[in-house]
């Protein structure tokens, strides 16, 4: 049984001064795996004095120098590549495939930061005074636990490239990922106190991290709920917030799509890392006049999604992060149910063989209303609900109708048109047909989706601060 008992601070693996312990639990299994020690403020406080320290030189590095720890970085982690996969699925219970997917983002997060620092200018010409982009400061990084290495590779990349130092509180839920990940971190061998971490709690480390005033900015993704208590407490010293919050992201099927292609990716889109993604496209909005045809097409597509173990080539779907999770997946078919959605596929409990593991059945709900709350509240399990639409204008409404807005989707056969719509949508990124990613792209959410966004160019700006120097 694996016991982690180190966090990251100043360039060592130290004891932390905090004792409490928290169960690392195998969510195929149910079984106990390990446990790690949580951080306390004191370490916290240590691992945030690290950072402000090592800032004083490390702002003063030169694009040359970034560029070589990034690419340093990039070389240790890539070497851990599999490792990093294994453990992805072992503790969180991604499949492999996106767990694949997962790490290869987290490792071109380096070479994509060095790409953007190519070309990007720290010092302008505005008007007639120089304007200056300058490194903000010890930037406090707190991530969830769907996707935590790329989360914390990401941030840690855009980081290194503005000259900032960093304190991460990545989700007590990963810890033994993020443990692999601090090794290659370590192997790179950057300045001391460019990179901390403290593992604990969110009410403790990363209040700390909130309140504390020698951190200039926070980096946050995760709940919405969460995104708020955050956002309101670094107000108090100001710290500039970065906030990648929840979805309900709408899928938009035109009048004009190919049904037999859209729908069963619609249906597999849903099912994204089982569910638990942000950016998943849960409400699929069809014209009310093809929806028998849409509902046979998505119930032939639910029977062929593999839920099972997730180390399996063949899955689609693994099992809910935790127990918790897993209870408040049913709790929301159920109220699909009562809420009179009409079930097409899966349903409460578990899939036939699968009783040990927190596995939900590929569940589909068809006549859905928009005000329903499965279709308002962010489920994060395999869970798709199939609204209708009478006309194009009504479509929009409906997908602009949410407080969310992190993605949308469109299916059409006629580019110009599926363009024309995606200028009407309340979404930070709009995909056409297809699930495609660009990493150099902005990303973030409109509305209560978040603030700010992180990738490339505009990613790198919010971990500056502007000067104008008029002379
Ligand atoms: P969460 O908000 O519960 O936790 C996220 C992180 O915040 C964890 O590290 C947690 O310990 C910490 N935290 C909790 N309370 C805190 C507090 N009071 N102060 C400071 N930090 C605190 O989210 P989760 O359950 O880990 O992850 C799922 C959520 O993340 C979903 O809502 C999902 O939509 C969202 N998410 C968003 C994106 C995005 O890019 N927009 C990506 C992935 C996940």
């Amino acid at each position: 049984m694996e016991k982690i008992n180190q966090i990251y601070v100043n360039g060592e693996f130290i004891t932390p001064h905090g004792t409490e312990t928290f169960d690392l639990i195998s969510p195929v299994t149910n079984q106990k795996t390990g446990e790690v020690v949580l951080g306390d403020e004191t370490d916290t406080k240590l691992a945030i004095a690290a950072a402000k320290e090592a800032f004083k030189s490390f702002r003063k590095t030169t694009v040359a120098e970034r560029v070589t720890y990034l690419e340093h970085l990039h070389e240790a982690v890539s070497k851990k590549e599999e490792e990093l996969v294994k453990i992805m699925v072992s503790e969180y219970g991604g499949t492999l495939k996106f767990s694949k997917a997962s790490v290869k983002n987290a490792i071109d997060s380096f070479t994509n930061m060095i790409e953007v620092l190519k070309t990007f200018e720290f010092q302008r010409i505005v008007g007639k005074s120089k304007v200056r982009l300058e490194s903000l400061g010890v930037v406090g990084i707190i991530t969830p636990w769907n996707a935590s290495n790329s989360f914390i590779c990401n941030k840690f990349a855009t980081a290194i490239a503005a000259g900032c130092t960093v304190v991460v509180k990545p989700s007590e839920m990963s810890a033994a990922q993020t443990q692999l990940l601090l090794h290659c971190f370590h192997e790179a061998g950057l300045p001391k106190g460019v990179f901390n971490l403290v593992n604990g709690l969110g009410n403790v480390v990363g209040a700390e991290i909130t309140r504390n005033p020698d951190v200039a900015k926070i980096s946050f993704t995760g709940s919405t709920l969460t995104g708020k208590i955050i956002a309101k407490g670094a107000i108090d010293t100001m710290k500039r917030v970065t906030l990648e919050l929840g979805g309900k992201s709408p899928n938009l099927i035109l009048d004009d799509a190919d049904l037999e292609k859209a729908i069963p990716a619609a249906v597999f889109g849903a099912y994204m890392n089982s569910g638990q993604a942000c950016i998943a496209p849960t409400r699929l909005l069809v014209p009310e006049n093809k929806l028998e045809e849409v509902n046979a097409l998505a119930k032939a597509a639910a029977a062929l999604v593999q839920v099972g173990n997730p180390m399996n080539e063949q899955t689609h779907v693994g099992p809910m992060v935790s127990i918790k999770q897993y209870e408040r997946v049913q709790d929301y078919i159920r109220t699909g149910m009562e809420e009179g959605a009409t079930l097409l596929a899966g349903g409460t409990g578990k899939p036939d063989g699968l009783q040990d593991g927190n596995f939900v059945k590929a569940t589909i709900f068809t006549n859905v209303r928009n005000d329903m709350r499965i279709a308002r509240e962010e489920i994060f399990g395999p869970v798709l609900s199939i609204i209708t639409y009478k006309t194009e204008e009504e479509a929009i409404a409906i997908a602009n109708d949410t407080t969310y807005g992190l993605s949308a989707y469109i299916s059409s056969t006629d580019l110009s048109h599926a363009n024309r719509v995606a200028e009407q949508l309340e979404a930070g990124r709009v995909v056409i047909n297809e699930f495609k990613h660009d990493p150099l792209a902005p990303f973030g959410g409109f509305k209560q989706s978040g603030i700010g966004r992180e990738f490339g160019v505009y990613g790198l700006e919010t971990y500056l601060e502007t000067k104008a120097i008029l002379d």
